[in-house]
C-alpha cells in the first residue's frame, strides 16, 4: 500500500515550527518511516514545478506554517490548498496570524516606509526599495509583493485542522500527526488541543484570587516575582482566556502566558475577553486612578492581542496615512 504523502511549508513566520517538527526526535524517524515526505523546504531540496506537477489532491496532508503576507504565500498556500486532502494550520501564525499580523497596526507603505527610509539603522541614499520586477541583460526576474495586511491561513483559503502554539509542542505535534496516520481525525475544523482555559493546568492556579482590585500593572523585567499567579501579582497573563495543551510552559519557567495557543472554542476573541475582564477589576472608578493604573500596561495591542490580531474582531487598524500617525 503506498505511504500518505505529506508535506511541510512555511510562510510568514520564524521557522519555529519547522524547529518543533524536528524537535519530535527520535519520534520522527517514526513517521518519517510511515510517509513520504514531498515537500519540507527547510530539510530537503524539492522544487516548485514538481509539486504542482502533481494531480489535484495527491497530497494526504500539509502542515502549513506562517501566516499569508506576500503574494508568493498566497499563491502557495492556494496551490497547497488544490493539492492535499486535508490542509493543517501549523503553529500561531497560520493559526491565527500570530506576531507577523502586529503588523496590521500598520500600512504596507508605512512599514516599507520605515524600514528603508527612516529606520535610524538604515543607510539608503536614494531610497531604494524592494521591486517585484527587475531586467537585467533582457532577463527578468519577478519576486513577489507584500499584501497590505497579514492574513491568518483560513482567512485566504479552506483548513481542515489547527495545531496550536508558538510553537506547538512535540507532543501536540505528535498527537496530531498520530490522529492523521491512524485515521482518527476529529470533525473538520478542530483546534487539536484540549478545550479549558491554560489555568486548570497552571501550578499557579490555587492562588489565583477570585476577585481582583488591579491598582497597578507591571511589565515582568519590572518586578521581583513570586510563585503566585502572575494576576494576583498584578501582572498581565492571558491564562484564563487562552487555550490549555502546552502545560503551562511558561507560567512553569517563571513567565506570564502571553496567549500562544489561541482562546478555546467558547471564546470568540481572546484579546477582548482578557482585556475586558482586567479593566472591569480596576479598583479606581475615576478617569485619573483609571488612566494611573492601566499605564502600567504601555501596549495593550502587543499584551491581549500578540497572536490573535489578524483573527480578532479588530482584525487592523484601518486608514492610516503614509507616515502612521
Ligand atoms: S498565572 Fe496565569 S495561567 Fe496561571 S492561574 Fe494565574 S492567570 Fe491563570
Ligand atoms: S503558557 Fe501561554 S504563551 Fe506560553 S506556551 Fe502556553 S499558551 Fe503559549
Amino acid at each position: 500500500m503506498p505511504k500518505p504523502k505529506v508535506a511541510f511549508y512555511w510562510c510568514a513566520s520564524c521557522g519555529g515550527c519547522e524547529e518543533t517538527v524536528v524537535d519530535l526526535a527520535e519520534d520522527i524517524l517514526g513517521v518519517v518511516e510511515k510517509v513520504d515526505i514531498v515537500l519540507w523546504p527547510v530539510a530537503m531540496d524539492f522544487k516548485y514545478k514538481d509539486i504542482e506537477a502533481m494531480p489535484d489532491k495527491s497530497i494526504t496532508a500539509t502542515l502549513l506554517n506562517g501566516a499569508i503576507r506576500s503574494t508568493e504565500q498566497e499563491e502557495m498556500a492556494r496551490m497547497l490548498r488544490r493539492k492535499s486532502v486535508y490542509l493543517i494550520a501549523y503553529g500561531s501564525c497560520a493559526h491565527m496570524g500570530g506576531i507577523p499580523a502586529m503588523a496590521n497596526q500598520f500600512s504596507r507603505e508605512h512599514i516599507l516606509k520605515f524600514n528603508y527610509e527612516d529606520c535610524p539603522t538604515i543607510v539608503n541614499e536614494k531610497k531604494v526599495r524592494p521591486q517585484t520586477s527587475f531586467t537585467e541583460d533582457g532577463r527578468t526576474v519577478k519576486l513577489p509583493s507584500l499584501h497590505n495586511v497579514v492574513r491568518a491561513l483560513d482567512q485566504v483559503v479552506d483548513v481542515d485542522y489547527y495545531v496550536p502554539g508558538c510553537p506547538p509542542t512535540p507532543k501536540i505535534t505528535k498527537a496530531a500527526v498520530t490522529a492523521l496516520l491512524e485515521g482518527k481525525l476529529p470533525p473538520k475544523g478542530t483546534v487539536i488541543g484540549p478545550d479549558h482555559a491554560l489555568c486548570e493546568e497552571c501550578s499557579r492556579k490555587a492562588t489565583k484570587p477570585d476577585r481582583w482590585d488591579f491598582t497597578e500593572f507591571h511589565r515582568p523585567h519590572q518586578k521581583l516575582m513570586d510563585e503566585k499567579c502572575f494576576l494576583a501579582q498584578g501582572i498581565p497573563c492571558m491564562g484564563p482566556a487562552t487555550r490549555a495543551g502546552c502545560e503551562a510552559a511558561c507560567t512553569t519557567g517563571g513567565m506570564p502566558c502571553t496567549g500562544c495557543f489561541g482562546p478555546t472554542s467558547r471564546v470568540r476573541d481572546q484579546g477582548a475577553k482578557i482585556l475586558s475582564s482586567i479593566s472591569s477589576n480596576v479598583l479606581a472608578k475615576d478617569d485619573e486612578g483609571i488612566e494611573k493604573t492601566l499605564s502600567g500596561i504601555p501596549d495593550p495591542v502587543g499584551t491581549f492581542y500578540r497572536y490573535g490580531l489578524a483573527k480578532s474582531i479588530l482584525r487592523r487598524k484601518i486608514n492610516l496615512p503614509s507616515n502612521g500617525k
